[in-house]
């Protein structure tokens, strides 16, 4: 399993992908469980506890996507919001990260259990700074739209181990610019 593979609005999930990897279930309630890659579970759990105990309260929203999955996101999405809105907001069906296991949508919930409007960064941001402790990205940071293709998402997070995450942390980039960065030096990415 490749933890920093690279998915984005020119890189699809590549077609034997799904074979190295193992997908499991983060039980959130009784009827509720999001699917995702077993190691980022795994530490997703551990980063939630640690925000527990700092009274940062946050839950898994949305994992890994099938390609059916996708297609329906988007078809629901042109029908409520139009095409141009789609394109801007929501992956081509086999250009979703979420289609790799490794990218997870978080709920964030205050001191009294009501849930946190996706906009309220300043809430969101108090979660940024222990992600890549647990070998996670915030994937989709504000001002790197030209980079990522995608606005400024404070809830969408990415595993890519605890190596990337540091890096891609203490320098301020985004996947991608790491990922480029291993490239022209010939770094292992993991
Ligand atoms: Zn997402």
């Amino acid at each position: 399993m490749n933890k920093t593979i690279l998915v984005n609005r020119d890189n699809p999930v590549p077609s034997d992908y799904l074979n190295s990897v193992e997908i499991v279930l983060i039980e959130v309630t009784e009827d509720y469980s999001v699917p995702l890659e077993k190691e980022a579970a795994e530490k997703y759990l551990q980063l939630k506890q640690r925000l527990d105990s700092l009274g940062i309260h946050v839950e898994a929203l949305s994992g890994f996507r099938t390609q059916e999955t996708q297609e329906r996101i988007w078809r629901d999405s042109v029908a409520a919001h139009g095409e141009q809105h789609t394109r801007r907001y929501v992956a081509k069906p086999g250009y979703s990260e979420h289609q790799t296991g490794l990218a997870l949508d978080l709920t964030l919930y205050d001191a009294r259990g009501n849930m946190v409007a996706e906009d309220d960064i300043e809430a969101h941001a108090r979660f940024f700074p222990y992600l890549h402790t647990f070998g996670f990205i915030l994937r989709y940071p504000a001002g790197k739209e030209g980079v990522t293709g995608y606005p400024f998402e404070p809830w969408h997070i990415r595993y890519v181990g605890e190596k990337a995450a540091a890096a891609i942390y203490k320098n301020g980039w985004t996947l991608e610019e790491y990922v480029s960065h291993v490239r022209e030096n010939d770094e292992d990415p993991q």
